[in-house]
């Protein structure tokens, strides 16, 4: 008994200490944030489709139950609802949402219907997005993503279709009235490219490769345009200050972080639970992080204009929890969470800078009990074993085996510091981000 409390008496403080040492960081980081006032630099992290269990599925299982990841650290915390509009009728939520209209709440601050990039539900009205307005007011602009560039979030800042699936000139069969030959915009891939992103970076070489009508293809546009084009990783290195970049390091999607087995209808592997493979990713391709450091170091140019805006997406946690691949999932809710750690240095070393941490929409994944004969979910499962040598149940069950996983309706986890942190505080809505981001880049006084 004596032994034990000794024992405790230590942990507390030991406790104490390091409490202390990460209290100090978070006064200062949220008197920041309460002041408010214009942010130098924006840097929006969007994890497609990290909800609260892809969040903590990742934690218990790489840092352990009482472990905490980078994004876990930030000094402000609230929720927000993600819920998009019906395109029939526009006044009805529609509580299950997907990238693109969620990517329009937080890019353009209006609610739209499923399937819309920055364009209005109905009456399709393209609307401006932050990426615009932070251009029109000098700020230099980066989109960096894992998923094809021209997938729905890298797509919401710098385009403007009625559907998600217009992204290359040859894929423009949903959106007749954006075709060039209508006099509409083309696709997102020729949009992104005319927008003048100054960094651009993530897969879907495939679309930018696709023929316009006059025969050129987008990534020709691109270099015409001034762009310095990279394929691989190696070619970070000839990014240089003061030119645009376009990074296409993937046909389609980039490959994920880590690899394992899928989850199973039951008995799936209960009893054997498995640890992942994380080293998946080809060397040709860079890591979220890498691209991160990259855009950070091409963007941060003082006297180039009054700052920058940087979005990062973490984009295959979301197409992980669509195929029920627990170590796909948390592979990248991991790497995501590395290049928010660069993004936190970042901010650190540069106050001024207003980083901010959410999603796009929930999904499927949910921790649960241990699965047995008689008491087990119906849809599938997988065991795994954490970091803390426990067994760690994850369940899929917003559809049948092997049938695309659904989408979830829940509210999100929304974390900020830096100036208008203090915004994400309570339960807001989705919209409230672009808002919040907006006060962020008014002009300084
Ligand atoms: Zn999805």
């Amino acid at each position: 008994m004596r032994y034990s409390r000794a024992l405790t008496a230590v942990s507390v403080v030991l406790g104490a200490v390091f409490i202390r040492a990460q209290n100090t960081d978070r006064v200062s980081a949220v008197r920041d944030a309460a002041i408010g006032g214009t942010a130098r630099n924006i840097l929006l992290f969007i994890g497609d489709g990290m909800g609260d269990a892809e969040i903590t599925l990742a934690r218990y299982y790489a840092v352990g139950a009482a472990g905490r990841l980078a994004l876990d650290t930030l000094p402000m915390t609230g929720a927000y609802t993600t819920y998009a509009v019906e395109e029939h009728d526009p006044s009805l939520p529609n509580y299950v949402p997907d990238s693109a209209s969620t990517g329009t709440a937080w890019a353009t601050g209006h609610k739209t219907s499923n399937g819309r990039i920055s364009t209005s539900a109905r009456d399709d009205r393209d609307l401006p997005t932050i990426l615009e307005i932070a251009q029109q007011r000098g700020y230099l602009t980066g989109d960096v993503t894992t998923a094809e560039l021209t997938d729905a979030t890298p797509a919401v800042l710098a385009a403007h279709v009625a559907r998600r699936a217009c992204q290359g000139p040859a894929d423009m069969a949903a959106c007749p009235q954006d075709r060039k030959s209508a006099g509409g915009p083309g696709s997102i891939a020729e949009q992104e490219i005319a927008h003048n992103v100054d960094v651009l970076m993530g897969g879907g070489a495939a679309r930018f490769e696709q023929a316009m009508k006059d025969g050129r293809t987008p990534i020709q546009n691109a270099a015409k345009n001034g762009y310095e084009v990279i394929r691989d990783a190696a070619g970070l290195e000839r990014a240089k200050r003061g030119r645009k970049l376009l990074g296409l390091f993937a046909k389609g999607n980039m490959t994920t972080e880590w690899s394992g087995e899928e989850a199973r209808p039951y008995p799936s592997n209960v009893g054997s639970p498995q640890r992942c493979t994380e080293d998946h990713r080809p060397a040709g391709e860079p890591a979220l992080a890498q691209m991160t450091t990259t855009a950070l170091a091409l963007l941060d140019r003082p006297g180039a204009g009054p700052g920058f805006f940087l979005q990062v997406e973490g984009a295959s946690i979301d197409k992980q929890d669509h195929v029920a691949d627990p170590c796909g999932q948390i592979g990248e809710t991991i790497a995501f969470d590395r290049a928010i750690k660069i993004g936190i240095d970042y901010a650190k070393a540069h106050p001024g800078t207003l980083l901010v941490v959410t999603a796009d929409h929930a999904h499927t994944s949910q921790i649960v009990g241990r699965a047995t004969e008689t008491d087990h979910p119906t849809g599938s499962i997988s065991e795994l074993l954490t970091i803390d040598r426990a067994p760690l149940t994850v369940s899929y069950g917003t559809n049948l085996y092997h049938r695309s996983q659904d989408h979830t309706g829940t509210q999100l986890r929304i974390a900020a510091m830096g100036p208008q942190a203090a915004g994400v505080v309570g339960v807001i809505d989705q919209t409230d981000l672009f808002q919040l981001m907006l006060r962020a880049l008014e002009p300084r006084r």
